[in-house]
């Protein structure tokens, strides 16, 4: 559900003022026609009457305040992020933590703004962020008061599991969970999880066929979500605390949201299960045996995830021969690429590596600074400052009705592209930048490599290689009965 907020500008007024039309109805109609596009359900209108400047000045984002906090909201529609609280105020501080404490989406008709996403460029442009240790203080006492909340027996989660509804506890603070027609499904899956022994792939496409559909208004039951399903306490009336945090980190460059799973705690819920606890615990005793569930076991191959088949791309495995030989062997039967003897492989893989290394360090020393990079990475910045501005100005003029929707539209995309070329220039020349930091990185990784590499062991090998070698192929031609055919090897740096 989604609320949406409308303030006027002292700007606004001015301009209704010279005859300009109202404005509170001009924004209602933007802000209606993004929620049907962006298939946002309004589930409130909080529409300022005053038009203070501060949030004590302004009852209506007071209310709006304390629903967000209270995460009533999944997102809040506004014209733009200024609507809520001017840049430069104190009061930004205050909007900015109710939004990012309870996850809050800013949907404006520019851009969707995640508060949890601390990568997002834009939103700490405009200030609406707060510092990471104010953050984590208020997050601290906040996680106290939820735990407080979960032993009681509440229902802390944003969306209700499949199979329940959320619900608001009668006469009391919190929420909790009613089933509803889903519950159904969820039977069904335990059933044949733990009685009929079905693996989640196969329950799932018999949920399809007999017609459940999943949340997402899909027709195929997503496997993924009945191992979901299969794995949660909530259906046997426990409420799950501390237990997979979502947490962000960056790999390659790339965000990526992972769920570390740890042990978190039970408590007994003030919501119906639907199913007994035997059962709830029988299936996990099932998931447990499951071969597919990773077994830790010592790595041999040091080249694990690094060594491929020129041939056919996919990975070289060590294998033992008959004879009690270890060879590298390409994973595809199929394939024409010959097997080699392992120590003569490492050999040759250790060669190119010192080579590569050797390379690296002569490049290396002829890259000593780079000022050029960063003095034109600040101009590009200083444009791309205008360009944005000029953005921001566009919906100004839409506003004020100077500008058609055409040329709106026109002027929109024009900035657009133009902006996008800046940060593509920007970004090739920052990687540049970067370069000579991933040569020293690489430079350090392969020599504690090979200065150890007899020393530590087939793990620690591959930690060290996986941080300095994207990839490394082999090659060796089919040997016939005159002659054995050369092994060829080619290291990839991770620059
Ligand atoms: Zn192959």
């Amino acid at each position: 559900m989604y609320a949406m907020y409308l303030r006027k500008s002292r700007a606004d007024k001015e301009l209704e003022a010279l005859g300009e039309g109202e404005t509170l109805s001009r924004h209602k109609r933007i802000l209606t026609e993004l929620s049907q596009k962006g298939g946002y359900e309004i589930g409130g209108i909080y529409e300022e009457i005053v038009s203070g400047e501060t949030i004590a000045a302004r009852p209506q984002m007071q209310k709006l305040l304390a629903d967000v906090e209270a995460g009533r909201w999944e997102g809040v529609l506004v014209m733009e992020l200024e609507r809520l609280a001017r840049g430069d105020s104190i009061d930004q501080g205050v909007v900015a933590r109710a939004f990012k404490l309870t996850g809050t989406l800013i949907i404006t008709p520019a851009k969707v703004y995640d508060p949890l996403n601390e990568f997002d460029e834009e939103y700490f442009e405009f200030g609406l962020f707060m510092s990471r240790r104010e953050y984590k203080t208020i997050n601290r006492r906040l996680q106290a008061g939820r735990l407080a909340s979960a032993k009681e027996g509440n229902f802390l989660g944003r969306f209700a599991p499949y199979g329940y509804d959320k619900v608001k506890i009668e006469n009391g603070k919190g929420y909790t969970l009613k089933a509803n027609d889903e519950a159904d499904a969820v039977k069904l899956i335990y059933d044949m999880y733990v009685n009929e022994g079905l693996t989640a792939g196969v329950i799932a496409k018999k949920l399809t066929e007999l017609g459940y559909k999943p949340r997402n208004g899909g027709e195929l039951f997503p496997t993924a979500s009945v191992r979901e399903i299969l794995s949660n306490p909530v259906y046997c009336g426990k409420i799950r605390w501390g237990v997979r945090a979502q947490r962000k980190k960056v790999v390659d460059g790339k965000v990526v949201t992972e769920r570390p799973r740890t042990d978190g705690q039970l408590f007994k819920g003030k919501h119906d299960a639907l199913i007994p606890e035997e059962m709830w615990a029988a299936a996990q005793e099932r998931t447990g045996k499951n071969p597919k569930n990773p077994i830790k076991f010592e790595l041999a191959n040091p080249f694990a995830h690094i060594l491929k088949c020129r041939e056919c791309g996919r990975a070289m495995i060590l294998r033992r021969n008959r004879r009690g030989e270890d060879y590298m062997i390409c994973a595809n039967t199929l394939c024409k690429v010959s097997s080699a003897p392992y120590r003569v492989v490492e050999e040759y893989i250790l060669e190119e590596l010192r080579n590569g290394l050797n390379g690296l360090i002569l490049v290396r020393s002829r890259k000593q600074d780079n000022t050029t990079e960063i003095n034109k990475l600040r101009k590009i910045n200083a444009e791309l400052e205008k360009v944005r501005a000029q953005q921001n100005k566009l919906y100004d003029l839409l506003e004020q009705e100077v500008y058609t929707q055409e040329i709106f539209i026109d002027r929109q995309i024009a900035l657009k592209e133009k902006r996008e070329a800046l940060e593509s220039e920007a970004a090739l020349i920052s990687s540049k930048a970067n370069k000579t930091t991933n040569y020293d990185r690489v430079i350090k990784n392969l020599t504690e490599l090979l200065e150890s590499y007899d020393t530590i062991t087939p793990a620690e090998r591959n930690k060290l290689l996986t941080d300095s070698v994207l990839r490394i192929d082999y090659f060796r031609d089919r040997s016939n009965r005159y002659r054995q055919m050369p092994i060829t090897v080619s290291v990839t740096l991770d620059l």
